[in-house]
């Protein structure tokens, strides 16, 4: 087969084309103007295996960024995988807003809890290089993830193993400047009715109890004592988060809220001290 008679059985199986050309990209290195350029080129017995049995995996609903193993995130590559959490869009907004709101010069501490891939951690790091990251993940698998991630990207963060509630107490005398999650926060009854695509990505990522929020209260009433007194938390949140988030952060008795909107209108990142 050439190239181009791939690159049209893989359109015409697979609904989502930009699927097919990120599948290009992974196997033969090619975007669509390659795709082009290189139309008649025979592919090999091997490449044509490679391709079919991840078209294979896309027609049974496995995300594309798992087929391939990896996502774009702001201005770098991460490697993914079943059992880590895909690093979304909405997320670069909350690294954004962080950069913005520190020095460049910036050393101070910054904790990321449920880490994932590590996308803040390693997004924070490379963005604000003084200053001295913690990524805390829960899951094994997931922490396979950050560590190669960490590594291939050669970014210098400390990842911890760990529970986000238990090694709260194991900073003994380290404070934080900057607190950032985004945590599960999809209400448990509402996940059997997620696209079939992310029922793939492992529940323990995407559970956040019964009403959603159960990470955000608890991470606030757990680290306050580890926020340093001009420090800040930031979180990610759901679309239709913002109302209740401010009947929490009130709660604690933080004093500042500010959010941040999505290109769609939504406030989806809370910054709260
Ligand atoms: N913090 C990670 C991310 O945004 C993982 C989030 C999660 O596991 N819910 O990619």
């Amino acid at each position: 087969m050439t190239i181009l008679e791939l690159y049209i059985l893989g359109k015409k199986e697979i609904e989502n084309k930009n699927d097919v050309l990120f599948l290009f990209k992974s196997i033969f290195g090619f975007d669509r103007l390659g795709i082009s350029l290189n139309s008649d080129v025979k592919v090999t017995n091997q490449q044509e295996e490679l391709f079919l049995n991840k078209l294979e995996q896309l027609k049974n609903n496995i995300p594309v960024q798992y087929v391939v193993e990896s996502v774009d995130f702001l201005d770098f590559n991460l490697k993914c995988g079943e059992g880590v959490f895909i690093p979304r869009k909405e997320t670069e907004i909350l690294v954004n807003e962080i950069v913005k709101k520190v020095d460049k010069n910036f050393n101070g501490n910054i904790v990321d809890l449920c880490s994932g891939t590590g996308s803040i951690g390693i997004g924070l790091k490379r963005r604000i290089e003084k200053t001295n990251v913690f990524c805390i993940e829960k899951s094994p698998k997931a922490f396979e993830y950050l560590e190669y991630n960490k590594k291939s990207l050669n970014v210098d963060i400390n990842c911890i193993l760990g529970d986000i509630f238990s090694e709260v107490n194991n900073f003994k005398d380290r404070m934080f400047d900057v607190i950032v999650s985004n945590p599960p926060y999809i209400r448990t009854s509402d996940i059997k009715n997620l696209d079939a695509n992310i029922q793939y990505e492992p529940k323990l990522a995407l559970d956040g109890g019964e009403d959603g929020l159960y990470f955000y209260r608890k991470i606030l009433s757990t680290w306050k004592r580890k926020l340093k007194i001009n420090g800040f938390f930031a979180f990610e949140i759901g679309y239709d988060q913002d109302e209740e988030m401010k009947g929490i952060v009130k709660n604690e008795n933080l004093k500042h809220m500010d959010f941040v909107k999505d290109d769609n209108g939504y406030n989806r990142v809370c910054i709260c001290s």
